[in-house]
């Protein structure tokens, strides 16, 4: 029997609805995206928001913003939960319930992660690479539950001074579409392997994996409402949680306009945050370095996530020596890339996530070729969905729009300079300070670029590494704080000093503190 065009489609569309239910059933959720208070699966009673699938351009589902009444309810809940946990229980037995919720996430990498593909639009196989990950940190961050201490400090006075690593109680955690349940995982693990409580809100276009984590999680073991989920709107949810009296710390992943405006907000309460924002990442490529390696870091470091990464190496600066064959070479390469459905398992990208974000890349590239670069792209076409092919812009300075403002797509633009200081020179020329990259044979001159280029994350003849175990995070339009590592230990916990005075009588005067 010979299928319509139309049929064929909507029965695809049948078959990513089924197979998006019977995932997310696979992880304890309904049809249907909810917050998750206090361990119960709720309804907001908000403005309606639709998720779209960028792959078929159709509507998968709509739900209500959690809104103002869910979020005063999360942020309460997470304050009695976090007692319990803090007080109420050892430090070892708050990581091995970090290490049981690590199994349990391992042992749901499959729906995981086409939850993931469907809704955000990722290859599958990134997906489970970031599922993965998760269960990593969860791990990582176990170990040091019962590992992090304070200290003696031989103070001049004699008195015995020590410190003690205490949680700050409730952080509200704000993450971003582009790299949903990896920024979960990213800030939920440390923020509770250090006694928090936590109220999470992800980006109201990829709710659902964060809903799906902390449901295993509390399936595992992790005490009912120590982490809660508000699946909503910034403006309503998101502001009403920063507000809350029982937040004491905002985390906010996600975009430098609306960085500003959380942590104004918060600092308007007196509430400190840290802020992982955008970038405008410079990959830098010298004529000694080897340059299929080179072209082949530099396709990843653009193309991968089809460049919705907040690391990627959207500023290709090259020495003018090798910039023709090494642009050539890039054009070849970017002629092999697989673009299709993300469910696909040859799919090493898919399409933009979403339709505000494809007018986005769109325009930047329309505003490009008006400015005169030589817009360099694959010529195949897509039938459907938010699909941007990779692209290179040649002939723009720096000063050119695309090289200062983030495009989060799978555009770089290439530049090319004379010597070392002109690279560095370049590549410190935005208002970022996110990531960078080196090229080069001559390991002194790799050195001089990882001191002298402005950025949190420096990488030589590699890119995109990176670990749980690694501190990581950027400067002005790129943020402030640290994620990752033992500076994130720091950053969910405040030290507090203890003085005992051991002398036979108490050494207390007037002008002994001022
Ligand atoms: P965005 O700033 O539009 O949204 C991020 C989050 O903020 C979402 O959850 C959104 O609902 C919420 N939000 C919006 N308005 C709010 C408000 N008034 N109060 C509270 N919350 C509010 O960012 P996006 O488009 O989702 O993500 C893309 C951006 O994220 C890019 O700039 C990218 O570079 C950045 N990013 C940074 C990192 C990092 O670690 N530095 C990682 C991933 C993404």
């Amino acid at each position: 029997m010979q299928l319509s065009g139309i049929t064929r489609k909507a029965r695809r569309m049948d078959d990513r609805k089924k197979a998006l239910h019977e995932a997310m059933a696979a992880v304890g959720l309904g049809a249907v995206p909810q917050s998750l208070i206090n361990g119960a699966l709720c309804d907001g009673a908000g403005a309606e928001i639709t998720l779209t699938d960028p792959f078929t351009e159709e509507v998968l589902c709509t739900y209500p913003d959690a809104d103002v009444d869910l979020a005063l309810h999360a942020c309460a809940t997470a304050q009695t939960a976090q007692q319990g946990w803090a007080k109420g229980m050892s430090a070892a037995a708050r990581g091995q319930i970090m290490q049981d919720i690590s199994r349990a996430v391992l042992a749901h990498i499959a729906p995981l992660s086409t939850i993931e593909a469907i809704i955000a639009g990722k290859p599958i196989r990134d997906c489970r690479v970031e599922v993965a990950k998760v269960a990593e940190m969860f791990a990582y961050y176990a170990g040091w539950a019962d590992k992090l201490h304070g200290e003696v400090i031989p103070v001049p006075s004699g008195h015995l001074n020590y410190t003690i690593r205490e949680p700050l109680g409730v952080v509200f955690q704000i993450t971003p579409w582009n790299a949903p349940i990896f920024t979960g995982g990213w800030q939920i693990a440390p923020a509770i392997a250090t006694g928090n409580g936590v109220v999470i809100k992800p980006s109201e276009l990829t709710p659902v994996t964060t809903v799906a984590l902390v449901k295993l999680a509390e399936d595992a073991g992790l005490p009912r409402g120590l982490v809660n989920v508000l699946c909503g709107l910034g403006p309503t949810c998101g502001e009403a949680a920063i507000k809350h009296a029982a937040v004491r710390k905002v985390v906010f992943v996600g975009s430098p306009e609306t960085g500003r405006r959380v942590a104004t907000t918060a600092s308007a309460a007196l509430k400190p945050s840290v802020l992982e924002l955008g970038g405008k990442s410079a990959n830098i490529v010298f004529d000694d370095a080897n340059i299929e390696h080179a072209c082949l870091g530099a396709q990843a470091a653009i193309f991968s996530g089809a460049g919705q990464s907040c690391v990627a190496g959207s500023r290709l600066l090259v020495h003018k020596s090798i910039h023709a064959p090494l642009i050539e070479m890039l054009e070849r390469g970017m002629n092999s890339i697989k673009l299709g459905d993300p469910l696909d398992e040859a799919t090493e990208i898919g399409p933009i996530s979403n339709a505000r974000q494809y007018a986005h890349v769109t325009g930047m590239i329309a505003a490009a070729r008006d400015a005169g670069a030589d817009v360099l792209s694959r010529s195949d076409h897509q039938e459907q969905g938010y699909f941007v092919a990779p692209t290179v812009l040649n002939g723009l300075s720096n000063t050119a729009k695309t090289a200062q403002e983030e495009i989060f797509g799978p555009v770089v633009t290439a530049i090319p300079f004379e010597d070392e200081e002109e690279a560095i020179a370049l590549a410190n020329d935005t208002a970022f300070g996110l990531a960078g990259a080196v090229w080069t044979a001559d390991v002194g001159r790799a050195h001089r670029m990882a001191d002298a280029v402005r950025a949190g994350t420096f990488w030589i003849n590699s890119y995109k590494a990176i670990h749980v175990s690694s501190p990581f995070g950027g400067s002005l339009n790129s943020g402030f704080g640290r994620s990752s590592g033992t500076d994130a230990l720091m950053e969910y916990t405040s030290a507090k000093s203890v003085w005992l005075d051991s002398a036979p009588k108490p050494r207390i005067a007037f002008g002994y503190v001022s």
